[in-house]
């Protein structure tokens, strides 16, 4: 079944049934493929070609590039079903969330060709006389990129796709937990290049590796930008690294999201906003729910209620009609088991949180969500647990409720469901949430791919994906040209 979608998808057969990694689906835990493993001098080969890709496309006019991510996005939309399947199958995403992280794709792809049009840079008004100033944007280098497992095709193409209308060449290193999807877009990206017919070899490439090949990219100063997705653990090891050899870099880092839920708030509308972000993709998203900070008055009407939606969850194969599908392994379960057990010696009551269908599918890790009340934010609910776990704290007061938003290591995803303007304002203000992202009415999860994309604090205050996230993608020129018959100091410096 794998074999024959890879193949519709435009895998070589050889890709994925040599080598000694194996690959597992999550659904059932059964080897799907074996992949070899690229090492620090295939990744720097890799670079050495990208390199040569980037000195020619770099002179190729921006809405051209566009064109190229044009065909691609055209490519996406005839492949979105088989694409969408198989990060069910790779990543264990329900098919509705599969198949939006390929629309997500696509979502990009038409952003970028609008961008390819608008790479604006600025006119400057010069204090001399005869001149002109501007501000001008130019291609950066080859871009790396890192990527995690929950998100294996997306994240890649908010990358990619702006870095080749601003001119750049991409080396791309997946997660070694989800190499098919990074090899089916690899494919389909090539019948992009074949249309477009005149793009340098090497324009893009993956490189399937773990750790090592990730290293490589991470060293090597021809890698202009290292835009790294996965754990702060990562991060705070790449970071550092980039930095040192004056890289640059975009951390997209680990969350610890939450929603504040004041008094005033639709609660129909909470709940619904609640169950979609704590426990799709099995709580497995960067901006998954992970903390309720509910109004004392109503928490205990908001428990009733998410408990009795927790308790109608259909868990099971992501590809049927489920709503919550399996974690990625055993490491993940044990992580989330781990987490409990601490709670509870933290004070907390856990509802939910036992493996299911584990007679069906022993090599594989189906989990109740869990909702545990927790008397206090300590130590276990300010680390980010990557699985379904929503931690619930009690506020009297809106600015207690806000320290508590706040008082955690990471900064990706905040919202208030509230229906009261000054609340809601304040939260989005100065002194409220200090997330890179904050919205209203509306869960921590599901981003559209318009805004600027990232967090601060330990997630590590990179942007991505929309608005003028582009710009980090490219280098900034400023020109002064003099076209008087006089040379002028700035500063009205004289210098004779
Ligand atoms: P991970 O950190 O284990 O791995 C991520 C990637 O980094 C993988 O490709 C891995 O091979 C690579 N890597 C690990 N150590 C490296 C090193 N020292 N040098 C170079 N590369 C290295 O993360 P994961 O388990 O795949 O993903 C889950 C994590 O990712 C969660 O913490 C989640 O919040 C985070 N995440 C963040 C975002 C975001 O946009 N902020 C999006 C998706 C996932």
């Amino acid at each position: 079944m794998v074999a024959a979608l890879l193949k519709r998808l435009g895998v070589a057969e050889q890709a994925h049934s040599r080598g000694d990694h194996p690959v597992h689906t999550p659904i059932d835990g059964s080897r799907i493929a074996s992949v070899e493993l690229a090492g620090e001098a295939q990744t720097t080969a890799a670079i050495d070609h990208a390199q040569r890709a980037f000195e020619a496309w770099r002179d190729v006019p921006a809405p051209r590039r566009g064109e190229l991510v044009r065909l691609f996005g055209e490519v996406l939309r005839r492949h979105k079903a088989d694409l969408g399947e198989l990060v069910s199958v790779e990543a264990g995403k329900i098919t509705q969330e599969g198949l939006g992280e390929v629309q997500e794709m696509i979502d990009i792809c038409d952003f970028a060709v609008g961008l390819s049009r608008q790479l604006y840079g600025l006119t400057i008004a010069s204090e001399r006389p005869g001149h002109h100033m501007r501000e001008t944007w130019h291609p950066l280098g080859v871009v790396g990129v890192i990527s995690a497992f929950n998100f294996p095709v997306a994240v890649w193409a908010w990358n990619t796709t702006l870095a080749l209308v601003a001119g750049n060449a991409v080396v791309w290193k997946p997660s070694e937990k989800t190499p098919l999807t990074a090899l089916a877009c690899q494919a389909l990206f090539e019948q992009a290049l074949k249309a477009f017919g005149e793009a340098p070899a090497g324009l893009a490439q993956v490189v399937i590796g773990g750790r090592e090949a990730g290293e490589a990219l991470v060293d090597d100063a021809r890698v202009a930008l290292v835009s790294a997705t996965g754990s702060t653990r990562m991060g705070r090891e790449v970071g550092p690294r980039v930095a040192a050899r004056f890289g640059r870099s975009i951390l997209e880092l680990g969350g610890n999201n939450a929603m504040i839920l004041a008094p005033s708030a639709d609660l129909d509308l909470a709940v619904r906003g609640i169950l979609f972000s704590a426990v799709g993709t099995a709580g497995q998203r960067c901006t998954t729910l992970r903390r309720l900070i509910v109004h004392r008055s109503v928490k205990g009407e908001v428990l009733t209620r998410l408990k009795a939606a927790y308790a109608k969850v259909r868990i099971g194969d992501p590809r049927q009609d489920n709503l919550v599908g399996p974690l990625i392994d055993r490491q993940a379960f044990e992580a989330m088991q781990g987490a409990l057990a601490q709670a509870r010696d933290e004070g907390g009551e856990v509802f939910g949180g036992a493996r299911q269908l584990a007679e069906q599918y022993p090599n594989a890790y189906y989990v109740a969500p869990a909702i545990v009340e927790m008397p206090a934010q300590s130590a276990v609910v300010r680390h980010e647990t990557f699985a379904p776990i929503l931690y619930v704290l009690a506020y009297d007061d809106f600015e207690e409720a806000l320290r508590l938003n706040n008082e955690v290591p990471q900064g990706l995803s905040s919202c208030i469901f509230t229906t009261d303007l000054r609340e809601a304002e304040r939260f989005q203000s100065a002194s409220g949430s200090d997330c890179g992202i904050a919205n209203v009415n509306i869960g921590t999860s599901g981003a559209e791919i318009g805004g600027a994309f990232g967090g601060e604090k330990e997630t590590g205050g990179g942007r991505e994906s929309g608005s003028d996230a582009w710009k980090g993608y490219m280098r900034r020129q400023t020109n002064t040209v003099n076209y008087s018959r006089e040379l002028p100091l700035a500063q009205g410096i004289v210098f004779d």
